[in-house]
Order: structure tokens, then sequence, then C-alpha cells
């Protein structure tokens, strides 16, 4: 297993990579790329779907209202981004936010955020909103799957609202607080079926 100080090494040369990326389209409009933040031994990596206005002007991961909600929700299981990674599923703004097109996802994710995964290696993976889990995992419905772990090629997936949804609408704001309360449990879950794997 690779060292966190080797792990934080590689995030920091694949973070300066994804500032100079044009790779894709999205380069053209951005102000600043956004890797992402948080712990290179995070146990859980959260997966948003690509940086908004605040984000794109800042290059930090839901530093608007999005994030004050989720700041929040983590906040409520003794989270904070310390804790934690956050990345998106593209490192650039759409323009005037619009969703990430296919190949944008595909090659920005497949280059980087795979790459993210692989170093930081978490034991769940929550991503927020349909475009994360549909990378992922395929054809997944996020009103059927939310708040119930799934495990996919070797990992295990928590799929969420994303907290945008939430913001302005008080019922999915309690579903999203509902299943946040899910993410402790998996991991104690996941724990111990570690152990009894030893
Ligand atoms: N929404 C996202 O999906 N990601 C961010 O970083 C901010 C808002």
């Amino acid at each position: 297993m690779p060292s966190p100080g080797s792990v934080t090494a590689e995030l920091s040369i694949l973070a300066d990579r994804i500032s100079e990326c044009t790779l894709c389209r999205l380069c053209e409009g951005r102000t600043n790329a956004v890797p992402g933040s948080g712990s290179a031994t995070a146990e859980v990596v959260f997966i948003g779907e690509g940086p908004g206005k605040n984000e794109d002007e800042q290059g930090i991961p839901f530093c608007g209202a999005s994030g004050r909600l989720l700041d929040e929700l983590l906040a409520s299981i003794n989270y904070s981004r310390e804790d934690i990674f956050i990345t998106n599923v593209v490192k650039c703004r759409p323009p005037g936010n619009r969703d990430p097109l296919p190949d944008e996802k595909d090659i920005c994710s497949s280059t980087y955020l795979d790459r993210q995964l692989d170093l930081i290696n978490p034991k769940l993976i929550v991503t927020l909103g349909r475009h994360a889990i549909n990378y992922f995992i395929p054809d997944q419905k996020i009103s059927e799957v939310h708040g119930q772990p799934k495990r996919y090629k070797g990992r295990v997936y928590l799929a969420l609202y994303h907290p945008a949804v939430a913001l302005y609408n008080g019922s999915m704001k309690a579903t999203l607080q509902e299943d946040f309360l899910t993410i402790p449990k998996v991991l104690r879950k996941l724990e111990k079926e570690q152990k009894s794997n030893q």
C-alpha cells in the first residue's frame, strides 16, 4: 500500500495536470479547473457533477450554496471536509451550467477521476446526482437507488440526490438528510466485513 505522503504527492501532481488540461472543450471557458480537495486517506470520496460558477471562480469544489448544504449534511454525521475527499465527474465548468456532455464526462473521468480513486482507494464512494452515479453504474435511476449501497466491480457506491436539488425542495432535503445517515452505517458494516475476512 502506498504511504499517505506519496498519495498526497501523486494527487497534487494530478491536480497540476488537471489545471492545465486541454483534453476537451470545457477548458476554453474556464477560469480555474477544480481538481478536488480533501484527505488523501479519506475513507469516503464524494463525487458531484461538475463545477458551477463559484467553483470555477475559486478552484474549490462545492464552495457555493450547494456546498454550504453539503457542509451541514457532513456535520450531521460528525464529518468535516478534512475527513473526506470531494471532486466532480468533470473538472471544468460546463458553459451556463449545462449538463456535461458524454464525451466530456468520459475523457475527464477516465483520465483523472479514475486515477484519483485508484490513489485514494476509499471504502465508499458517495455520488451526488445522476451524472455521478451513472458514470460508474450505467442506467441507474436516482429516484430508485438513492440511499442504497451498491457493490459494483469491486467498489461500494452510495447514490444520493445532488444537494442543489435539495436547496429549494424541502422534501428532497429531508430525503437527503435521511440518506446521509446511511453513510456511517455502511462504513461500520464494511469495517465489520473487513475484520471478519482477516
Ligand atoms: N455542483 C457540483 O456538482 N459540483 C460542485 O463542485 C459544485 C456544485
